[in-house]
């Protein structure tokens, strides 16, 4: 039995941006007397409730900002947040997350229920420092800082001005010319931005190693993997996955980069030759603009699934939408939920690419996991860890394939189940080199500028694809710094690596048994995050490994595939 709250403790009118409101909220919460088990579970409902009203007001100024980094008042909004709320409240969920985890009720509370939260609750505490709350202020407005200067980046080309978001499909023209223009005309806007971003990527290895340091690690790749509540692997796991990708995926790269290079009748690859079509045909353009993105995409998840589809159609349904890229707008695409009302936002830069019809997928997929436990009542459960995640937004890339004949005919729908299929193999390599990075970048910190580019230069070699940079190697020595996950989610990118053998598990059982292989994915993604990963993983049918031996198997399923798909 869960006990239940015979009222909101939250005021329905509640500003939670504003400190002096949620304070005696909070203040609330850490005085009031745990005289029995019942007391404890209401204080944690209590204090989720109040948690989603903060959260969501946070989610509000956030999206806000990333919609108009143009817009200074949106930005000083989001800035007040980080520096007057977000402070107060990390101090206070410590003494929270204290009280409870430390309650002599604790150990009453039915384990199978609160286990996980308890765990977690556990680890914030033995993390936290107060000396770290500043750090971390410090570290989101750099963060911030780094959006801006991505989200100012434009370039005049072809007698407009454009985000760099709307150069990528230059990048897919089949004119070599013009696409050499295009990806220098990028590669020169990023470079001369390139010091300053060096700049606040110092800074931020700094912060986060004073942070580890503050809290007693030896380095910020071992605190960040405990922060992250990596429980089930460790980094000498990422290792592991690091050497089976070079050994599985990176000879199967080269071989798709021969074989492009021939079909171009090219003697070597440059940047600007691995997004054309190597068959020299146009660029997929799957959709006009957003509003076309969005009903081909509906129309995709009613092949797929009722259920799904019923989901997708409510997003269009008001202020959870902002799709198309414009000057002036955050890179990147996210899913956002907000955790008080219990809908989620999806943000992306469409820009009428293939790509973008994946990011609306994979968000979408997102959305069905918010969706799907925005029952828990628990706030912490109300979002699984990133690493399975990304296995609910991923799996949608995989089982909408069968289903693109919304977006194109039967040659073109070809084209984009070979080129999803292939992500196998030049992603996974990109995902482990940028974790690579990361963990020399954080257990190396005292790290000089020309050391970190030799470090990645020697990654490049080990991961990348075969491609030839005579002349231009300034632009690969500081390529990483279009991973923006390195700026504000350090750490946070093995996941998808983790999540593409999950999402693959996934499809996998699709192609034997549609009706099953939803089944499972739904009743993983509803178990949010109320159960261990390899749990999560378990009840959505998938077998808990990222190591050699599913790498190499999916690798011969990919394979597979692909010789029965017409070229
Ligand atoms: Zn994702």
């Amino acid at each position: 039995m869960t006990a239940t709250t015979a009222r909101p403790y939250v005021p329905a009118e509640l500003d939670a941006t504003d400190w002096s409101r949620l304070e005696p909220l909070y203040r609330g919460l850490v005085d009031r007397p745990l005289k029995c088990k019942n007391c404890l579970e209401n204080l944690i409902l209590d204090r989720s409730e109040l948690d989603a009203a903060t959260a969501e007001a946070e989610a509000n100024l956030y999206i806000a900002m990333t919609c108009h980094t143009d817009d200074a008042s949106r930005q000083a909004a989001f800035t007040r947040f980080v520096e007057n709320v977000e402070p107060n409240v990390r101090k206070v969920a410590f003494e929270l997350d204290r009280k409870i985890v430390s309650s002599p009720f604790a150990r009453e509370l039915d384990q199978a229920r609160y286990g996980v939260l308890l765990r977690r609750l556990a680890v914030d505490v033995e993390l936290f420092r107060d000396a770290n709350i500043p750090l971390q202020t410090e570290i989101t407005k750099l963060d911030q800082e780094y959006s801006t200067i991505c989200g100012a980046m434009s370039v005049e080309f072809d007698g407009a001005k454009r985000t760099l978001a709307q150069m990528s499909r230059y990048l897919e023209e089949t004119d070599r010319a013009t696409r050499e223009k295009a990806w220098r005309a990028i590669a020169e806007r990023r470079d001369a931005d390139a010091d300053r971003i060096d700049d606040i990527y110092d800074a931020l290895i700094a912060k986060r190693h004073r942070i580890a340091v503050n809290a007693g690690f030896a380095n910020f790749r071992d605190y960040q993997h405990r922060k992250m509540q990596r429980f089930d692997y460790r980094p000498e796991d990422c290792f592991g996955f690091h050497d089976a990708v070079a050994e599985i995926c990176v000879p199967a790269l080269h071989r798709l980069n021969a074989e492009r290079a021939r079909h171009l009748g090219l003697p070597a690859l440059r940047p600007w030759d691995l997004a054309v079509d190597e068959r020299g045909r146009p660029p997929l353009r799957p959709f006009r603009d957003g509003k076309d993105l969005l009903d081909r995409t509906a129309a995709v998840f009613r092949r797929l699934d009722p259920e799904l589809a019923s989901m997708f159609d409510t997003l269009g349904e008001g202020e959870c939408l902002d799709l198309e890229s414009r000057p002036g707008k955050a890179p990147g695409g996210y899913q956002y939920q907000r955790q008080r009302s219990r809908r989620p936002f999806i943000f992306m830069n469409a820009a009428g690419l293939h790509r973008d019809l994946i990011t609306m997928v994979h968000e979408a997929g997102h959305a069905f996991h918010s969706i799907l436990c925005k029952g828990d009542p628990i706030l912490e459960y109300r979002g699984s860890p990133t690493e399975f995640a990304e296995v609910a937004s991923t799996s949608m890339e995989l089982l909408t394939l069968p289903h693109l004949g919304e977006f194109y005919g039967e040659a073109e729908a070809n084209r984009a189940r070979r080129e999803r299929l292939e992500k196998f193999p030049s992603l996974m390599p990109w995902i482990a080199q940028v974790d690579a990075f990361q963990h020399w970048v954080y257990t190396n910190p005292g790290h000089t500028r020309k050391d970190r580019t030799a470090e990645w230069m020697r990654l490049n070699a080990r991961f990348g694809s075969m491609v030839d940079w005579s002349g231009i190697e300034r632009f690969a020595e500081r390529s990483w710094q279009r991973q923006l996950h390195l700026f504000g989610m350090p750490f946070y990118y093995i996941e998808y690596g983790i999540a593409e053998t999950g999402a693959m598990q996934v499809w996998l059982q699709s192609r034997t048994d549609r009706a099953r292989a939803l089944a499972n994915y739904k009743r993983g993604l509803a178990l949010g995050g109320s159960r261990p990963l390899p749990e999560l993983w378990q009840a959505a049918g998938c077998r808990w490994d990222f190591g050699r031996g599913i790498i190499r198997e999916l690798m011969d399923e990919v394979n597979r595939e692909m010789a029965t798909i017409p070229a």
